[in-house]
C-alpha cells in the first residue's frame, strides 16, 4: 500500500491570533513495503504530517492518496484507510482499559465485527508477533513491564492487520534495553511480515541503524529525504537542527553497506 502527499499544508488555529502553520508545503511518496524513518526534532511537524496518512487531519491544502485514491474525496471510506494504515500514538499503552491483555488486543478486530474465530487467531497471532508469551493473556495490562505494555498496544494495532505501520516515537520513556528490544522487534516485524513501516522519532540514533530510508522535517517542511548513509553526510547542518548523528550509527551503516551483518550487540560493545 502506497501513500502520496502533494503540496500539503495544515495550519493549527486557522484565521485566530494563535494561529501556526505545522505543515508548509510538503510532497512525498511512501513506497509499498518501505521501512522509513521519520525524524526531527521536538514540533518540526511529524505527529501533525502523520495524521493526515489516515486521514485523522484534514489539509488546510494539497491531496493525500492511499493506494493512488485521494482520501478526502469519498471514494473510499475513511474508516476503512485507518484499519489499513494502522497509528500507533506516542505512549500507546495510556490507551490500555481492558482486564486483560487478550481483550485489549481484541479491542480493534472486535470492533470490525470479524467471527470469533478470526478474532482470536488474529490476537493469539499478533501477542505472538510482538515477542510476547501466552502466559500474558490473562494478565491484567497493569501488570506488565514498560516495554511490554508498549507491545500489548502494539499488537492491538497489528491485530487489525494493517498494510502500513506508523508507530510515533515507539521508544519514548523507554530504558536502553527496552528501547532496542523494541526496535528490534519492530524491524523483525517489517521483515517478515513485509509490511510498510514509518517509524517516528526525534533520535536518529534510534532510527538510523534501523530503517533504510530517513525523513528529516524541520518547521513544517522536508529538509532531506534519502537513504541514511546521504543524510548522515549533512552532519553540520542535522547538528543545527538538534539531530545529531552518533558516531557508532554513523559507523554502523559504513559497515552496513559494506556488506557487514551488523546487530544491536556490535552497538553495546563499542559504547561500553
Ligand atoms: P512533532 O511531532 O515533530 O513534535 P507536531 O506535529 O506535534 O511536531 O507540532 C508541529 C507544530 O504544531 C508545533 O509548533 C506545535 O506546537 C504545533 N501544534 C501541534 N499540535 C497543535 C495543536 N493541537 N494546536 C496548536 N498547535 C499545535
Amino acid at each position: 500500500m502506497s501513500i502520496k502527499i502533494d503540496n500539503l499544508t495544515y495550519v493549527y488555529s486557522q484565521n485566530t491570533p494563535f494561529e501556526k502553520k505545522a505543515i508548509d508545503n510538503v510532497s512525498l511518496e511512501i513506497k509499498d513495503g518501505e521501512f522509513v524513518g521519520l525524524i526531527g526534532h521536538t514540533g518540526s511537524g511529524k505527529s501533525t504530517l502523520i495524521q493526515h496518512f489516515n486521514g485523522l487531519l484534514k489539509p488546510a491544502s494539497g491531496n493525500v492518496y492511499v493506494n493512488n485514491i485521494d482520501i478526502h474525496s469519498k471514494e473510499k471510506p475513511l474508516r476503512e484507510i485507518r484499519q489499513k494504515v494502522g497509528l500507533v500514538f506516542q505512549y500507546p499503552e495510556h490507551q490500555l482499559f481492558e482486564m486483560s491483555v487478550y481483550k485489549d488486543v481484541a479491542f480493534g478486530p472486535t470492533n470490525m465485527r470479524l467471527e470469533q474465530d478470526e478474532i482470536d487467531k488474529r490476537v493469539k497471532e499478533a501477542i505472538g508477533i510482538v515477542g510476547l508469551g501466552e502466559e500474558t493473556y490473562e494478565k491484567s495490562p497493569f501488570e506488565l513491564s514498560g516495554g511490554q505494555k508498549r507491545r500489548v498496544a502494539i499488537a492491538g494495532v497489528l491485530a487489525m492487520k494493517p498494510d502500513v505501520l506508523i508507530l510515533d516515537e515507539p521508544t519514548a520513556g523507554l530504558d536502553p534495553r527496552g528501547r532496542d528490544e523494541i526496535l528490534d522487534e519492530i524491524s523483525k516485524l517489517h521483515e517478515e511480515l513485509g509490511i510498510t513501516v514509518i517509524l517516528v522519532s526525534h533520535s536518529m540514533e534510534d532510527v538510523g541503524k534501523y530503517v533504510e530510508r530517513i525523513i528529516v522535517m524541520d518547521e513544517g517542511k522536508v529538509r532531506y529525504d534519502d537513504i541514511p548513509k546521504k543524510v548522515f553526510n549533512h552532519i553540520e547542518e542535522l547538528e543545527k537542527m538538534g539531530l545529531g548523528v552518533p558516531q557508532v550509527t554513523y559507523l554502523m551503516q559504513e559497515l552496513k553497506n559494506k556488506g557487514f551483518l551488523v546487530t544491536n550487540e556490535v552497538t553495546t560493545i563499542q559504547e561500553a
